[in-house]
């Protein structure tokens, strides 16, 4: 069983995704992750998806489509962060899912007004070793620059300083927005409202799962 985690650049997926994995021990596919993966270890489709990510635009489809075919598998359920982010994203998870026999759970929709979203994105800061997120605001390192967790460089992503955000976000509106009325009208889209304490957003998230689960 798939579910997919949908919202825009900041809207808390990946904090919720790490929330799901702990408590219903789900796996977590976080096309983003990959993506940085990738570039780190410098590999032909680091330096494909870098041309795009550094301007907040999109990676090709069929690349991302690709990438998350050979990813895929029914061992045990999942969380899909990040993907699909257009139209034919999702006509290209269906057909993937139709292929592993793979059923979709549902689409859990992390809504958060524009502004918070800036705000977020702006002040935040991830490990660069274990992914965990950091805000300078909301949630500081105890240590300036050091992950709580493993003791990891905490970083400022380039895709998050503001000329970029901007970008990210209106890519969000025109190309990814569209898939809300895809989902809706397949009867699978659970909104929830994404704003609050990551413990409260966990509380809607954790109602949505288990009752469907
Ligand atoms: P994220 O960490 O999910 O915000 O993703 C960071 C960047 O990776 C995005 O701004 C895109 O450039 C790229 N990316 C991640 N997922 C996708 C996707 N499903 N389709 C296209 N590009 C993606």
């Amino acid at each position: 069983m798939i579910w997919l985690l949908f919202g825009a650049p900041g809207s808390g997926k990946g904090t919720q995704s790490k929330n799901i994995q702990a408590e219903f021990g789900f796996g977590h596919l976080s096309t983003g992750d990959m993506f940085r993966k990738n570039i780190k270890e410098g590999t032909a489709l680091g330096k494909k998806a870098q041309e795009f990510m550094k301007d907040g635009n999109l990676v090709p489809d069929e690349v991302v489509i690709g990438m998350v075919g050979e990813e895929l598998s029914a061992e045990k359920p999942c969380i899909l962060d990040g993907f699909p982010r257009t139209l034919p994203q999702g006509e290209g998870l269906s057909n993937l899912l139709d292929e592993k026999s793979l059923a979709l759970g549902g689409v859990i929709y992390l809504e958060v007004p524009h502004s918070d979203l800036m705000n977020r994105l702006t002040g935040r800061r991830v490990c660069k070793k274990c992914g965990e997120v950091y805000h300078i605001d909301f949630k500081p390192t105890t240590k300036e620059g050091v992950c709580d967790v493993c003791e990891g460089e905490v970083i400022h992503r380039n895709d998050d300083k503001p000329e970029v955000i901007e970008n990210r976000l209106s890519v969000f509106l025109n190309q990814t927005e569209p898939l809300l009325k895809y989902y809706k009208d397949k009867g699978v889209l659970y909104k929830i409202d994404g704003v609050g304490e990551s413990s409260e957003v966990f509380s809607r998230v954790e109602e949505i799962l288990r009752k469907n689960h």
